[in-house]
């Protein structure tokens, strides 16, 4: 699956605010929307107010770079988001709360979601006893994710859980700390979700 692979920082500078797609890097100063408070590029320091459509399209870049996903996919789970019941922005972001490594990246396999994405790749991370390397698998309510029984050895992986092990689990994944065992309970709903996105605004742009 292709991804970005470009400068992530940059990304955060064009959104005007905190992706968190570094891991503990974005807990420092070392943030460079610290540094820099203006978007990249050459006319990064003098950008005009935005239209509507910039308005929009900037919301759905940022939710896009939050889960680090391409257009085509990203597009795609509108797509499954507009069939489901309910209001279409919260099925959205639900859907993708519910992609195999953000749950990693929620469980703390990973101090980022890039991170989490290879951990889950390199065969890490197992559903229901079996290993899945789909970073886009999506976990439905009564799936158990946990880290794979050979894996929990690795000097690499404890270093993970050890740095993330402050980061709390949202309430829709039963986690056992101690056997490193995630049950969903719930699909996500939107108050489990700590992202500052406004989700209309997607809606709106791609309901043009
Ligand atoms: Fe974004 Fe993290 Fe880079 Fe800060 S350090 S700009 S939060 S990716």
């Amino acid at each position: 699956m292709a991804r970005y692979t470009g400068a992530v920082c940059r990304l955060c500078r064009r959104e005007g605010m905190k992706l968190y797609l570094k891991g503990e890097r974005c807990y420092t100063d070392k943030c460079s929307i610290k540094k820099r408070q203006y978007a990249p590029g050459q006319h990064g320091q003098g950008r005009k107010k935005l239209s509507e459509y910039g308005v929009q399209l900037r919301e759905k870049q940022k939710a896009r770079r939050y889960y680090g996903i391409l257009e085509g996919q990203f597009r795609h789970y509108f797509e499954l988001a507009e069939k489901k019941q309910g209001i279409t922005g919260e099925n959205l972001l639900s859907i993708l709360e519910t992609r195999l490594d953000n749950v990693a990246y929620r469980l703390g396999i990973g101090t980022s979601r890039a991170e989490a994405r290879q951990l889950v790749r390199h065969g890490h991370v197992t559903v229901n006893g079996k290993k899945v390397n789909i970073p886009s698998f999506l976990v439905s309510v009564g799936d158990v994710i946990t880290l794979k029984e050979a894996s929990r050895g690795s000097e690499k992986i404890k270093t993970v859980l050890e740095s993330t092990s402050g980061r709390s689990v949202p309430k829709w994944l039963d986690y056992n700390r101690d056997t490193l065992e995630a049950k969903v309970i719930a699909a996500p709903a939107r108050d489990d979700i700590d992202l500052e996105i406004a989700e209309h605004l997607i809606v709106e742009l791609y309901s043009k």
